[in-house]
């Protein structure tokens, strides 16, 4: 492997799960006690050597180890460098298991502590461990897993290159302690120090070659912090043997290009499939550098244009040589489903389109083969690339000509209400005819075990329509019975026949397709099956109409309708690449758009347009952020603006920070926001204290991460903060999002205090 004088085909990562998400098993068997420590071990050795073994058979030359992880790397590494906080429990005798889960998760019982705060990983829909560093951390090699699993892979016949996340993105990654202040870069000199013996520890294990992951130079920099850059690798490149390969994903370096090509490592990995650098990257490269050529996306679930890509691959081999080029996935694999040919549910037409990592290790080789004895060599693959694009370019369920036509007649009118807030407000106040401070929730109740049995019965075909409908009807009752109960200003259906935010609209949807095996890691054993959206989007019929006219028709209290906005639709799913996210978004808009029509004129008196990941959809450069919050603010607009000043539109987001976006939430022109604040105890609201939002708002006030029940007094504490900052009769009384996870005996009393605390504001404030 060392030696090579021909191309070289490279992962970066490979997904963690298993082929049957065995990890997810193992993790869960053991959890619950099933399975003790041993048999954990033993169950993920043998998916790690089968994950091994499955890109050996497939040819790739460099395969990594300690891509692998219990839980997530980013935690591995923290574990590594013995960053953990003593409430973890000590780590003289290394990072023992429960402490390992501690962190990851929490523990219970008396002693029990609360799990790291996790956090999405740049812009996947995966979520790693936030480390937590204190200002005086010191570091220490402590868990030498990365030196354990190349053993491993050797000891199974297969020459690992082993993966670590760098120091610098490390640093850049992690968080300082709670109620500490400083910079985690400033922890540099200490870490490097212990990566310098992990790299030892390698080399004296017999490793030639070492990949080092700074996906943070994917992202804007300081020059301190490329200078921090620069010293680091200048210590690590320069102490080592290991051929190093310094590593990024996910985006253009940028102005940090300069500096990654400047760094004294052997080899640099770029991700090819966003930008292109490569043409400055060969010409710039060091004398004896190699260079990874990141052509095969492993962000998207497409078959590759492989001449397009063979291109590209012999721009770099005819300056540099078949022996400084490796062709490799543009990250890690672990962000794509593992086998497309297991998929049964899809047809043979859209999973002749796909690759899943499996498929795209036989790229990564037709590539490689095609490179170093001639593309006659990889025919076939070429082959079946070209028919699967061919194919896909034609197929009239690609091409929809009403929705292009559609797409074409939009105007700008479309996506404005016919009147400003201040005029629609009181026109709907006179329909909705709500008390101030007007409770609601987000949406979903508690989905009990039989609403789960019952769906699953009905898709299998034990139970028909009729059953399963008057089921769902009377969970309907159920939950807007118990709203009345508990008090509940404005009533929802419950979403009991949606499984998934997204997979419910998708499925009614045309241009969306789904797996049944299709899963991704989401974080830990958490697992997501996202949907592909192949083609123009176009709806058929109502999607809601009928439940939510249902709930209406059952209480004199008013009830809304929710829907899933364009943008969650799209982030959450795996999008086209042969047109704009921002059609793709445009199409979904209009989809929806139709679905809110409906909704009004079925009487529906007010809808809620979901939009969860609107805020996790800005790109990772803030200087492409106002292109995304442009055409993202106008696809809400276009979904909602169809309805009369009477109809009052809402909207929820949850799980971030939206600071940096508040101007384009409030563009998005929702007659009331209903947004996650309890959690961090109302820092939300500072925002509000130096930008006016114009429209109602409703701060969560129960959190609803937590099985805790918030008291009344608690509650009402909060909604004061709020109304500190957010006018009183703009303020709503709502809990943080859906109560989908959470069970009804902690819902019921927490929804009654929250009416209580409104009840109590009302008498104080009126
Ligand atoms: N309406 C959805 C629910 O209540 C919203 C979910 C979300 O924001 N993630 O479950
Ligand atoms: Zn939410």
């Amino acid at each position: 492997m060392s030696n090579a004088t021909r191309v070289r085909s490279a992962t970066i990562g490979y997904p963690r799960i298993g082929r049957n998400r065995e990890l997810k098993d193992a993790l869960e068997d053991f959890w619950s006690d099933d399975i003790d420590k041993r048999k954990l071990q033993d169950r993920c050795r043998e998916l790690r050597h089968q994950r091994w073994t499955n890109q050996d058979e497939a040819g790739i030359d460099v395969i990594p180890s300690n891509d692998f992880s219990l839980y997530d790397h980013v935690l591995d590494t923290a574990c590594m460098v013995g960053a953990v906080p003593e409430r973890y429990g000590s780590i003289d005798d290394g990072v023992s298991l429960e402490t390992y889960f501690a962190m990851a998760r929490g523990s219970s019982g008396d002693d029990g502590v609360e799990a790291l705060e996790m956090t999405k990983w740049f812009d996947t829909n995966y979520h790693y461990i936030v480390p937590e560093l204190d200002p005086d951390q010191s570091f220490e090699y402590v868990s030498d897993k990365v030196r354990r699993e190349f053993e491993e892979a050797r000891d199974a016949g297969i020459e690992t290159r082993p993966t670590l996340l760098g120091p610098v993105s490390f640093l850049q990654l992690a968080k300082p302690a709670p109620g500490t202040e400083f910079a985690t870069l400033d922890l540099v000199d200490d870490l490097v120090d212990v990566y310098e013996d992990v790299l030892a520890d390698l080399e004296e294990a017999g490793a030639e070659s070492v990949q080092l992951e700074e996906p943070c130079l994917v992202l804007d920099q300081s020059d301190e912090a490329r200078e921090v850059y620069r010293t680091a690798y200048e210590t690590l490149g320069t102490s080592t043997e290991l051929t190093t390969t310094l590593t990024t994903y996910f985006g253009e370096l940028r102005e940090n290009l300069e500096l990654a090509l400047d760094l004294p490592v052997d080899g640099l990995h770029l991700d090819l499939t966003r930008g292109d650098e490569l043409e400055e990257a060969v010409e710039h490269l060091g004398d004896g550098q190699h260079l990874s050529l990141g052509l095969v996306d492993s962000r998207n679930v497409w078959r590759a244009d492989l001449s397009a890509l063979y291109q590209r691959l012999e721009s770099a081999t005819d300056v540099l040589g078949d022996d400084r080029v490796d062709v490799a996935t543009s990250s890690s694999l672990m962000y794509v489903p593992i086998d497309v040919e297991r998929e049964d549910e899809l047809d043979d037409e859209v999973r002749s389109w796909l690759a899943f990592a499996e498929q795209k290790l036989d790229e990564l080789d037709a590539l490689a083969t095609a490179a170093n004895e001639g593309p006659s060599e990889a025919r076939d693959a070429f082959d079946r690339a070209t028919s699967a694009r061919e194919s896909r370019q034609q197929s009239r369920r690609v091409i929809n000509d009403d929705v292009r036509e559609r797409l074409d007649e939009l105007d700008d009118e479309m996506a404005e209400r016919d009147s400003d807030f201040a005029t629609r407000r009181p026109k709907q106040a006179d329909q909705l005819d709500l008390p101030t401070f007007p409770t609601t929730v987000i949406g979903s109740f508690p989905q009990r075990s039989e609403v789960r049995s019952k769906r699953a019965a009905y898709k299998r075909g034990d139970i028909d329509r009729d059953e399963y409908e008057s089921f769902i009807a009377s969970e309907i009752d159920r939950t807007l019975e118990a709203q009345e109960e508990m008090g509940l200003d404005m009533l929802v259906h419950g979403e009991s026949e949606r499984s998934d935010m997204v997979e419910y609209f998708g499925q009614q949807l045309s241009g969306f397709a789904f797996t049944n095996k299709g899963w991704v890691q989401s974080y830990g054993s958490r697992c997501v099956r996202p949907p592909i959206i192949y083609g123009d989007v176009e709806r058929d019929e109502p999607m809601t109409v009928d439940w939510v006219t249902y709930a209406d028709e059952q209480t004199d209290r008013p009830v809304k309708g929710i829907l899933t906005g364009p943008i969650t639709m799209l982030q959450w799913s795996f999008v086209r690449d042969d047109q704009p996210r921002a059609q793709t978004a445009r199409q979904l808009a209009l989809a929806i758009r139709d679905e809110v029509a409906d909704l009004e004129e079925a009487g529906i008196p007010a809808i809620q347009v979901d939009e969860p990941a609107i805020r996790e959809g800005l790109p990772l450069r803030e200087s492409d952020w106002d292109d995304y919050l442009d055409w993202a603010v106008e696809s809400f607009k276009l979904t909602t603006a169809v309805v009369d000043d009477e109809t009052q539109v809402q909207t929820h987001m949850c799980y971030s920070d939206f600071a940096d976006i508040i101007e384009s939430v409030a563009a998005l022109d929702a007659d009331a926001l209903f947004i996650e604040a309890s959690r961090s105890d109302m820092e939300l609201l500072q925002v509000f204290e130096e930008f006016e939002y114009p429209n109602d708002i409703g701060p969560g006030v129960y959190d609803i991460h937590s099985p805790r029940v918030p008291s009344a007094g608690n509650m009402f504490e909060l909604l004061e903060k709020a109304s500190d900052v957010v006018e009183r009769e703009k303020l709503w009384v709502v809990p943080d999002c859906g109560l989908k996870t959470r069970n009804w005996d902690e819902v019921k009393p927490s929804l009654s205090r929250m009416v209580e605390a409104a009840e109590r504001l009302r008498e104080e404030y009126t």
